[in-house]
């Protein structure tokens, strides 16, 4: 086993990661609840959910037992003119738990195409209409994915610079953080009009962005605006969906509904690679024409996978018991009583909390990028520990599993605070 990370090397390309510098890779061998087991036996609680993905924890015995039945059954069938229980199952059952307006699931593979698809879906709803559209409006410091539509509409950063000439045009609003609301709002009703097909935003949490946090009452009136032209609202739950911000789906916090909303991550609880696009009634029906060309040309090789499909519906079942929102508020209870302890500390800044997510930033004396050496100092000082966390530049973040254990949550809380304590002293400049 110790020759694995050495194998791994000569053959495998990392996401996000600069080969020539990077450590070995941990190989990791099992997974359970929390907690993710190493070849050399050490136990790393995995902060993190493994990027945003799981719910339940490790090696789910009850999605294993459903994903392993659904193998034996049916792997993969093409989804244009054939259908499949499982398929069927779960568009129906996310439907009774999205908000109302939603009235159809369009399936792919993954956060980026989920939002691929709502694009394609929203301009072409106006090509559809013949009264076609350009203009799309997003957030500064939003993360949508990484194929060239996603990542068109996030925020230009170092991420996207090399890309930036094949990217479409958009145009940015700056967050509505707390304390720029009305400057937002106000540069919001100059920039809308009746050119703008869609609106994109990730309601209430930028997640790669920074984990920036701001409040539903802002969005509400982002979205007014954005009505009042009629333009399409795409929300990207890819993240905030599935109890992440203390309720089922963020956008539940609003008064105003998404036309759009796109799914992943925690869909599967984790455990495999599955997009949803979900539209209401009037954008499906745009579609519909007996002339061919009004169609939505779009799909993938794997799309609504049997498998995938029944991962989500095992774990929609766990998502939906009695036991994950009371695991929800326990959570955010601990988190909040951290709070309250981070909030002693001077080199701790924006502490900000949504239901299981919390984050803060660490100041680091103006150093504050994704590149910053604060990051690896938190990184290794924490993985030394046995703690998952992948701080963003200076920006520290918990999302643990649901079934994360109060006693995994203070140890993860104590190691932090020694972090904290330590952290003058480990920068080196
Ligand atoms: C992760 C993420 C995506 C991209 O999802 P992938 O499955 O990684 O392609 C899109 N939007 C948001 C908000 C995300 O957090």
């Amino acid at each position: 086993m110790n020759e694995l990370p050495t194998r791994d090397r000569a053959v495998i390309w990392h996401p996000f990661t600069q080969m020539q510098t990077a450590p070995l890779p941990i190989p990791i061998v099992r997974g359970e609840g929390a907690v993710l087991y190493a070849a050399d036996d050490r136990e790393y609680v995995d902060m993190i959910s493994s990027w945003w993905v799981n719910l339940h924890g490790h090696a789910h015995p009850h999605i294993a037992r459903r994903v392993s039945e659904q193998l034996h059954t049916l792997e993969h069938v093409i989804f244009a003119g054939f259908t499949h229980q499982p398929a069927v199952e779960l568009a129906e059952r996310l439907l009774s738990v999205l908000p109302s307006n939603q009235a159809k699931i369009f399936y792919s593979d993954n956060g980026s195409t989920a939002v691929e698809v709502a694009l394609k879906m929203a301009f072409q709803y106006w090509h559809n209409l013949g009264q076609p559209r350009r203009r799309v409006i997003a957030l500064e410091d939003a993360y949508h994915g990484d194929t060239f539509g996603a990542m068109a509409v996030s925020g230009r950063s170092a991420f996207t610079a090399p890309f930036a000439p094949f990217l479409f045009d958009v145009e940015y609003l700056p967050t509505p953080v707390p304390g720029r609301e009305e400057d937002v709002l106000k540069q919001a009703e100059a920039l809308f009009n009746n050119d703008v097909a869609a609106f994109i935003a990730e309601p209430l949490v930028q997640g790669a962005g920074g984990m920036l946090m701001y409040e539903p009452d802002v969005l509400d009136k982002l979205i007014g605006i954005a009505r009042r032209h009629n333009a399409l609202i795409i929300a990207d739950e890819v993240m905030t969906g599935f109890g992440r911000t203390g309720q089922l789906f963020a956008s539940n916090y609003l008064q105003e509904k998404p036309d759009l909303m796109c799914l992943s991550k925690g869909l599967t609880g984790g455990t495999m690679a599955l997009g949803v696009t979900a539209c209401t009634q009037a954008i499906y029906n745009a579609f519909l024409s007996d002339d061919k060309f009004r169609t939505l040309f779009h799909g993938h090789s794997f799309t609504a996978n049997p498998l995938a499909c029944t991962a989500a519906l095992a774990s929609l079942d766990l998502t939906l018991a009695d036991e994950t929102p009371a695991n929800w508020q326990r959570i955010a209870h601990q988190h909040a009583a951290f709070s309250e302890r981070l909030r002693q500390y001077s080199n701790v800044e924006n502490i900000r909390q949504r239901g299981t997510l919390l984050a803060f930033d660490l100041k680091s004396d103006g150093q504050t990028s994704y590149f910053n050496n604060i990051r690896d100092v938190a990184y290794n000082f924490l993985l030394e520990r046995g703690i998952l966390m992948r701080p963003l530049g200076n920006v520290l973040y918990l999302m643990p599993p649901y079934c994360t254990t109060n006693e995994q949550l203070q140890y993860t809380y104590e190691q932090v605070e020694e972090l904290l304590n330590q952290l003058t002293g480990l920068l080196v400049y």
